[in-house]
């Protein structure tokens, strides 16, 4: 997707704070943080929204839940929220899938 920022942060046109790099998944933390841990957890595929997802799509969706796992215990944060925006009214900006990765401090619930 040529418009897309986070595509564009894949291919490093952007610069990121690179958290992990496989052949599937890219995590990087986010510019604009709500919490100490705040890391984005994305397909390099893309893919614009859950809506938009497919049955295909059901093993690299389930590669980021395994990877946001991963990096938490690999930075050593126990309790985390993971957040999935989909759709602008519930806060979905950057229209290419991705976990929100958020710890180090104390979340509320239920949300806001
Ligand atoms: P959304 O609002 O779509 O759920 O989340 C998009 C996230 O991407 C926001 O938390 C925002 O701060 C982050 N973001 C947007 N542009 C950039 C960027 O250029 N670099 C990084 N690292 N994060 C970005
Ligand atoms: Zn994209």
């Amino acid at each position: 997707m040529e418009k897309c920022i986070f595509c564009k942060i894949i291919k490093k046109e952007i610069p990121s704070s690179i958290v992990l790099e496989n052949d599937k998944i890219f995590a990087f933390n986010d510019i604009n943080p709500v919490s100490p841990n705040h890391i984005l957890v994305i397909p390099k595929r893309h893919i614009d929204s859950i809506t938009d997802s497919c049955e295909s799509d059901k093993e690299i969706l389930g590669e980021l839940l395994l990877s946001a796992r991963d990096i938490a215990k690999k930075l050593k944060i126990s309790d985390y929220r993971l957040v999935i925006n989909n759709g602008r009214e519930v806060g979905q900006s950057v229209f290419h899938v991705h976990v929100h990765l958020l710890g180090g401090r104390f979340f509320s619930w239920p949300p806001g």
